[in-house]
């Protein structure tokens, strides 16, 4: 089940990420939100003028180029986030880009629900897997065979 949802904007499209939380407000009601500290604190204040104090639980860790990426990376890699919606800049290449793309390796590579871009993240929260209570995410098998592999 959804339950931990990790959020990151660029700062070209934080407005774009704002829009999509508040659209998608109910859906994410029951959520806990982890969001690196700009990206978390606009979203805080957006959702409280839409519902005042009926908001879910907004983590603010630390910025991104600050070391909020690597934060939101660890917590993937221990378990702790079942999503992410990452809406980067495409168009500039970030001071931070090493941070960006740690932590994109680590979605990727946990196997976690992940969208970089709108669409992708109408199609996750709209699909019936987002609030199953079944679905299980595979943990691909290359985790485990990576920490057992033999070393001379
Ligand atoms: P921010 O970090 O939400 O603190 O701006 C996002 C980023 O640029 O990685």
């Amino acid at each position: 089940m959804i339950k931990n949802i990790a959020l990151v904007a660029h700062d070209s499209r934080k407005e774009e990420l704002v829009s999509w939380v508040k659209f998608n407000a109910g859906s994410l009601s029951d959520c806990n939100l982890f969001c690196t500290g700009t990206t978390g604190r606009l979203i805080r204040e957006a959702l409280t003028e839409l519902r005042g104090a009926d908001i879910p639980p907004i983590v603010c860790l630390l910025s991104g180029p600050l070391g909020g990426d690597f934060e939101i990376g660890a917590m993937i890699a221990e378990g702790k986030i079942d999503m992410l919606v990452f809406f980067c800049d495409n168009l500039i290449m970030q001071g931070h880009q090493n941070d960006v793309m740690g932590l994109t390796r680590l979605a990727s590579l946990y196997n976690i629900p992940f969208a970089t871009n709108r669409s992708t993240a109408d199609f996750i929260i709209s699909s019936p897997l987002y609030t199953s209570k079944d679905y299980q995410r595979i943990i691909p098998s290359c985790i485990e065979s990576y920490k057992n592999r033999k070393l001379k």
